[in-house]
């Protein structure tokens, strides 16, 4: 296993739009930067086109940088060959080949580099109860589920003890249930071989559950990079507050009243007002707008003595396990959900209440967090 450190690392693709005759492509990756822990588990997440994969295949050395310096370990890898950077590669098309038997896709990488028949017959005898491949040996890939492809995928991944593992989008093609399953079996995978592993998903489920720190991109540029808990509990931009979290985070622009009550928070949109929590207090002033953040686990009907803000419910949903609520404010829904049982219908007067120091603020113009 070995680190892996970006230092400033940038890619700006050469497309022309032949018309205009100028490049077309803002930079895909923007001044990345990141270092893992010997056999750390890392998620990169984010939305379609935020440069991920780039980033992976940068690393794997399947795509030049523009800038900046990757290391593997002690190794500066700019100039590397890809085969030569002790790298493990499991990417979204599972690309096994269809003439060969599954036994021999997994050999494939090791054949290339000579090591001989029995030295590969011990190396897939150790990793083939690891993935469960055992049964599959002599099949050709056609007849392989899509699970299955996955997992002899992730097989010829690590077959060469590599020192980092990179997975993009791993289970892509896989239905919810067996996305669940493939996805123990990769958290037992790694424990097992303890190798730095780097996976590549759009899935935050997949990226919170699995890996130990998470890096958030978007437009090419990192957002965050910290355990999951970090990420879904101080999110230091609006960006990250709500691409974390389902339902997502209620983000919405209020100004701060001040009345002979107290000072609130009133929603620009909505007949709503929630004190402003001590914390904040030194922060704003009265008359300034911020975007309030809360979770919709964070917001609560109060009971007849509760002092929180009148409220009209908008919709009711009956979930099963927890019940949704949602509030009209503007064209948008402020969404709480609860496990709370009682049921309520379409203009329903209630009492809503936020948990206070749960909730985030950001600037209107920057989207920072203001803490
Ligand atoms: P997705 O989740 O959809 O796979 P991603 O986050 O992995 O997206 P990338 O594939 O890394 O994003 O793409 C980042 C940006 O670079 C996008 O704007 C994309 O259009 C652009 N891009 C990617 N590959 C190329 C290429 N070979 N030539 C030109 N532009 C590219």
């Amino acid at each position: 296993m070995a680190k892996l450190i970006l230092k400033n690392v940038f890619k700006r693709y050469e497309n022309k739009d032949k018309k205009k005759k100028k490049a077309v492509n803002p930079l895909a990756v923007n001044n990345f930067s990141l270092e893992t822990e010997d056999g750390e588990f890392i998620g990169i997440l984010g939305p379609s086109g935020c440069g991920k994969t780039t980033s992976l295949r940068m690393i794997a050395g399947l795509e030049d940088i523009t800038d900046g310096e990757i290391y593997i370990g002690d190794m500066k890898v700019n100039d590397v060959d890809p085969k030569d950077r002790g790298i493990g590669l499991a990417f979204e098309d599972y690309a096994l080949y269809p003439p060969l038997s599954v036994y021999d896709n997994i050999a494939f990488n090791l054949k290339a580099k000579n090591v001989s028949a029995d030295d590969i017959k011990k190396e897939i005898d150790r990793i083939a109860p690891m993935l469960k491949v055992e049964e599959l040996l002599e099949m050709r890939p056609a007849k392989l589920s899509g699970g299955q492809k996955q997992r002899v995928n992730l097989a010829r991944a690590i077959i060469r003890k590599p020192k980092l593992l990179l997975l993009d989008e791993p289970m892509s093609h896989l239905d919810g249930k067996m996305r669940q399953v493939l996805r123990i079996e990769l958290q037992r995978l790694h424990k097992e071989i303890k190798c730095t592993t780097i996976i590549v998903t759009h899935d935050q489920l997949e990226a919170m559950s699995l890996a130990d720190r998470i890096a958030i991109m978007k437009d090419g540029e990192l957002q965050q990079f910290g355990t999951p808990l970090e990420v879904y509990d101080n999110p230091v931009n609006e960006f990250v507050a709500g691409f974390i979290g389902e339902p997502p985070m209620n983000i919405n622009t209020v100004k701060v009243e001040k009345t002979d009550k107290g000072t609130f928070f009133k929603f620009v949109d909505a007949d709503i007002a929630i004190p402003v929590p001590d914390r904040y207090l030194p922060v704003v002033s009265e008359g300034m707008k911020v975007r309030l953040g809360v979770r919709p686990t964070d917001l609560m009907i109060g009971d007849e003595n509760s002092k929180g803000s009148d409220a009209k419910i908008s919709v009711f949903e009956n979930l099963g396990e927890e019940r949704k609520i949602s509030f009209r404010v503007g064209t948008e829904f402020l969404t709480l959900v609860t496990p709370d049982e009682k049921r309520y219908k379409q203009g329903d007067p209630v009492k809503l209440e936020v948990k206070a120091d749960k909730t985030h603020l950001f600037d209107v113009e920057t989207g920072e967090v203001i803490r």
